[in-house]
């Protein structure tokens, strides 16, 4: 081999390996420059995530916030109103407006509340200067029809609240009978040619030895101290025993002094005298000498006296008793009831109404029946 052709060849070697060197340090170089590329490209996303880490984390208490905020829009709107309500049967009254709330009481049937507001399934009550709350499932603007005997009432039932909006309205109390019956006949009502005594002379009591004209009026006195403590106005058909009005004369001093009701107060008498129990008197619905609507009126007032009178005594509940043969109803110009107390003519009832302790409760009961009348009504103001 020659000389020159050996150089060429070595010469070519060196250029072949030169190339090959350039190209393998390229290469490397472009994957050094890769791999510092993408260990940046991690340290930003490193450093992204943590941003993001700790942008969570200022984020945080907005999205707590936000839950409050939920929170809060699902508490229960309530709508203000000033109504009262029943209880239709036994109820929890509680702090808030959920079944986990604390219960301040378990209210009986019947028990009157003054309502301050109304949601779609509690209302808001305003109960002893608290603010508490009752399923609107077990509570009704109107007294249940059906309460009966031995669901007690507290005393004062309801009269948180309510005493100041009985301010106004006048109560005219009628002690029934007096103290010489009159047998001169009246209508017994307007246009009627049926008459009857203009006052008859009342029972007497079997074991007592009171006549009903003194025991209804010493009941009637304690009803008015009662219902003036409560707020309404009160008038007395008398408060002597001396005097002579007839059952329509009553009916128009009722009406004379701007009565929104006529109660008048009785004791029952009966020949058997293993008979005993409470009953009140309205007019039925056929009545000829009342409008409808006083009719109606008068049915609700007495309903509601004898449901309270009867939780209140413990006496036997003979209910509502319809009747269109009384002067003093059917002459009446006002929603009006007959209450006879109990009977004279049982043992039991003549001593128990003849009792101190058992008229407060009597007092009380017709009390709560007449708060319990005009909240019936929708409204305590004229
Ligand atoms: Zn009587």
């Amino acid at each position: 081999m020659k000389k020159s052709k050996l150089v060429i060849i070595l010469v070519s070697c060196i250029a072949l390996l030169a190339v090959i060197l350039f190209v393998c340090s390229f290469f490397i170089l472009k994957q050094a420059k890769e791999t510092r590329e993408e260990a940046r490209q991690m340290a930003m996303e490193a450093l992204d995530e943590t941003r993001e880490a700790e942008e969570k984390e200022t984020v945080q208490p907005e999205e707590t916030q936000d839950n409050t905020e939920d929170t809060q829009d699902s508490i229960i709107a309530f709508e203000d109103t000033q109504d009262n309500i029943f209880i239709i049967q036994e109820a929890n009254i509680r702090t808030e407006p959920s079944t986990d709330a604390e219960i301040i009481e378990t209210a009986p049937k019947s028990k009157l509340f003054k309502r301050t507001g109304i949601s779609t399934d509690w209302s808001r009550l305003e109960y002893n200067g608290q603010t508490c709350y009752v399923s609107n499932d077990l509570i009704s603007t109107e007294m249940p029809a059906d309460a009966v005997n031995g669901e007690l009432l507290e005393n004062g039932t309801g009269d948180a609240g309510v005493t100041e909006q009985t301010a106004g309205k006048v109560v005219v109390i009628d002690p029934g009978h007096q103290g010489q019956g009159d047998s001169g006949q009246e209508p017994i009502g307007p246009g009627a040619s049926q008459t009857k005594p203009r006052v008859s002379s009342g029972t007497s009591g079997s074991v007592s030895g009171l006549d009903e004209y003194e025991l209804n009026l010493i009941v009637s006195l304690q009803l008015r101290t009662e219902l003036e403590s409560r707020g309404y106005t009160v008038y007395m058909t008398r408060e002597t025993h001396e005097v002579s009005m007839s059952n329509k004369e009553r009916a128009d001093y009722a009406a004379a002094q701007g009565g929104d009701i006529f109660v008048r107060i009785h004791a029952n008498g009966s020949e058997d005298s293993s008979v005993s129990g409470a009953l009140t008197m309205a007019p039925s619905d056929a009545n000829p000498f009342l409008s409808q609507d006083l009719i109606t009126k008068s049915q609700a007032l007495s309903q509601c006296v004898i449901d309270s009178y009867v939780a209140a005594t413990g006496f036997n509940n003979q209910g509502v008793y319809m009747t269109d043969d009384m002067s003093g109803i059917n002459w009446c110009s006002m929603p009006v009831t007959i209450v006879e107390m109990g009977y004279m003519s049982n043992a039991s009832d003549d001593a128990a109404m003849a009792d101190a302790s058992m008229q407060a409760n009597m007092v009380d009961g017709i009390a709560n029946g007449i708060d319990q009348y005009f909240a019936s009504q929708g409204s305590f103001k004229n």
